[in-house]
């Protein structure tokens, strides 16, 4: 029988993909190396091999939130994967979650906390801002939260939160503390086991310069002790984190089979964390606080004026710089890509108002730095970006 539906005419050409320079929000551009590791063939997802780089991928993961948690292993998913994974599985339905709110991610995890049942509350604070102990403090005796989330990185508005002393705050109070690395691990000093962290997450399409598909993360002894003393199960199979420790030999017991790992994610997430440890997390980090000085002079060299006003806020690995009055942010915006240069407007409030730049990983280079600078002052300050 012949089939009603003919092939697509689309799919007989090969699809066009460009070489271009990522400076978004991400993703960011992949080494060679990390690119080159999928092509390495398919193994099984329980097959010996396959399990070695697993556990390799596990040390690894240890190594780049610096932390000992045996919970610790790499979600089948981006960023939001690892989110969802890590309020489901910390949280049951009517338990009171506190999110500090500087920007979307902390928004999003505010919309997932009401999808799942939650008590959620929110400690609201103006774009380009972090929450200071003391409103922390206030914010924990007043709701009693059983987890308090914050974004690192919050890459809406380039803010870097300070996370010193939160921890302390938090476990005094009986409350866990989830933290969002996705847009900073890597770029800026962070240490899970010395903060006190008691769950992480990030994603690989950052600093780690892999393909977008994998969200690390790691629970602390206190975490899992919440999680095992759950009253109701995970709502989410796929999301378990006690049985995708078990797929991870986080245990040390025989392992299931819970998913089809993705093996050749699995692949190059291994290869990005080899050359992280390759480079030193700490040479790493001190790279991008050194170039981003550098670029941040660039930037108010050419006129222009940075969004986060205090320094000590800053986002080393993503820059939000002010649409300067009268241009067309957009213009600039479509300038660049038809030059392959894509750099990213703003996201959720801060949408029109600002531009955001990301240089993670192997694109924190102050030549590459150099090249941006001059791109987006050519195209902000030509006459076809002014606004009508
Ligand atoms: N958190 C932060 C801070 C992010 O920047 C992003 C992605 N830009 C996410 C979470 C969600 O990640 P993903 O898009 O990989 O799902």
């Amino acid at each position: 029988m012949a089939s009603s539906i003919p092939p697509p005419e689309v799919l007989k050409n090969p699809p066009n993909i460009p070489e271009k320079q990522l400076f978004g929000p991400g993703p960011s551009n992949m080494s060679h190396e990390i690119r080159h590791s999928m092509d390495a063939p398919l193994l099984g997802h329980l097959h010996v091999e396959f399990c070695q780089i697993m556990d390799d991928c596990r040390v690894g993961i240890q190594y780049l939130f610096q932390t000992k948690n045996p919970l610790t292993f790499a979600v089948s998913g981006t960023g939001h994967a690892g989110m969802e994974c890590a309020v489901m599985n910390l949280l049951e339905n009517g338990e009171t979650f506190l999110v500090i709110q500087n920007g979307i991610w902390g928004l999003r995890a505010a919309n997932l906390g009401k999808r799942l049942g939650l008590n959620v509350q929110t400690i609201i604070l103006p774009e380009g801002s972090a929450a200071s102990l003391e409103q922390i403090r206030e914010g924990i005796i007043k709701y009693k939260p059983k987890v308090l989330f914050i974004c690192h990185g919050e890459s809406s508005t380039g803010v870097a939160h300070p996370l010193k002393g939160i921890s302390e705050i938090c476990h005094e109070n009986g409350t866990l503390l989830l933290v969002d690395t996705v847009a900073s691990i890597g770029g800026t000093e962070f240490d899970a086991d010395a903060l006190g962290v008691d769950c992480v997450y990030t994603a690989t399409q950052k600093v780690l310069n892999a393909p977008p598909g994998l969200a690390p993360i790691s629970f602390s002894e206190k975490a899992v002790e919440k999680i095992k003393n759950r009253k109701t199960q995970c709502v989410s199979f796929y999301f378990d984190a006690l049985e995708l420790g078990n797929y991870w030999n986080c245990f040390g017991e025989p392992r299931r089979y819970h998913h089809t790992g993705m093996i050749s994610m699995v692949y190059s997430l291994r290869a990005a964390l080899a050359a992280i440890a390759k480079e030193g997390i700490e040479n790493e980090i001190k790279r991008h606080k050194e170039n981003i000085v550098y670029f941040h002079q660039k930037l108010e060299d050419a006129g222009f004026k940075l969004f986060v006003e205090d320094k000590d806020l800053r986002l080393p690995c993503l820059t939000t710089i002010r649409v300067p009055e009268g241009i067309e942010w957009k213009a600039v915006i479509d300038k660049l890509m038809a030059q392959k240069i894509e750099i990213s407007g703003g996201l959720g409030s801060t949408l029109g108002k600002i531009w955001r730049i990301g240089t993670f990983g192997i694109n924190s280079d102050k030549t590459k730095m150099d090249k941006i600078v001059s791109a987006l002052k050519d195209a902000t300050f030509s006459a076809n970006s002014k606004v009508n």
